[in-house]
């Protein structure tokens, strides 16, 4: 069924992530440095991030049975991302090269207003290319789900985007951070799953207002996607297709900490949602609820909740 949503998955219940781990380190500090100034910061913290890694760990804690297909340094942040992917139950399908660091992001947060600015260095997930994809192939071919992003080179994302396609695997593409990406890719892609700032970027206009949310709907499905869904932060997100459009509101957990990475969250809970054949909408509520979750605890990969805490939310 080329561009259409599969009311059905083929039968099988993996879920395959391409995508990269990075390192966050967080510096909180009162502003950035300027050039040749060295400033004294008042925190720093170390953890898993990457959005493929941090959708991988979500999906798993979910209840998904998942692959992460990356590349890692041989050096400790490599050890680190292995580490979180064996507590979360990730089978990582992680190259570890020699004389390449892994990726790492510097996280400056503002102390006063927690806004922040980063600096994202793929490192060895730079090098990810259509080799990585292919020796992955068995695992894409046999997947219910291949979900990517675009942290890593885009070749890899429409390789692996293809070859779940033709094999009829269902797809689900986060077109993140917003670029500009050729829109070859949209027709690639069951699921387009941008927040508003990605979407805006790709649709030319901001996306606001409900009218807004549903237009840019609309030009990702003129494009060729079979769904877009607009996750729009702590108002949900936009589930919306040729023949339904529905405003699905965010749930709430408790006391909102911290949302980085709450996309991520969403979009780990709706792959293994969907993953269990259950309806698109659904697997929505399902992704909302995981973000809920996962906003009330600091971090990102160690904020996302296990499936006994979604479903708790959800009853
Ligand atoms: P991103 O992290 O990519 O910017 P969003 O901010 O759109 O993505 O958040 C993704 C999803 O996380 C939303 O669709 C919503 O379900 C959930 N979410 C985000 N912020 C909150 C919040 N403050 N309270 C509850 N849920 C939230």
């Amino acid at each position: 069924m080329p561009n259409g949503i599969r009311a059905e998955l083929n039968g099988n219940s993996g879920i395959v992530i391409l995508g990269i781990f990075a390192a966050d380190m967080a510096f909180a500090a009162k502003r950035l440095p300027h050039i040749a100034e060295t400033l004294l910061g008042s925190d720093f913290k170390l953890g898993p991030g990457g959005k493929g890694s941090n959708q991988a760990i979500a999906a798993a804690k979910a209840g998904g049975k998942v692959t992460f297909i990356s590349r890692v340094g041989k050096d400790p942040f490599g050890e680190i991302a292995l580490s979180a992917y064996a507590a979360a139950g990730v089978n990582a399908s992680v190259l570890q090269m020699e004389g390449v660091s892994t990726g790492a992001a510097f996280i400056f947060v503002n102390e006063d207003n927690g806004e922040n600015a980063i600096i994202v260095a793929p490192g060895a997930a730079g090098l990810i290319g259509i080799e990585d994809v292919e020796a992955n192939r068995a695992h894409i071919e046999k997947a219910a789900i291949f979900m990517t992003q675009l942290e890593q080179p885009l070749e890899a994302a429409i390789h692996g985007l293809r070859i779940a396609r033709s094999a009829g695997v269902t797809t689900v593409f986060n077109p993140a951070p917003a670029q500009t990406i050729p829109d070859e890719i949209y027709a690639l892609c069951d699921f387009v799953v941008p927040n508003e700032v990605e979407v805006a970027h790709i649709v030319g206009h901001a996306v606001e207002t409900d009218d807004q949310a549903r237009a840019a709907g609309d030009i990702l499905l003129q494009k060729g996607a079979g769904c877009a869904i607009i996750t729009l932060g702590a108002r949900g997100a936009l589930y919306h297709t040729a023949r339904q459009s529905e405003f699905i509101p965010a749930l709430s957990a408790g006391k909102v900490v911290d949302t980085t990475g709450a996309g991520d969250a969403f979009l780990g809970g709706f792959a293994a949602a969907l993953s269990e054949e259950r309806a698109p909408a659904e697997a929505v509520r399902f992704g909302c609820a995981t973000a809920a979750i996962a906003v009330t605890r600091p971090g990102t990969a160690p904020a996302m909740p296990l499936r006994t805490e979604i479903d708790e939310l959800l009853s």
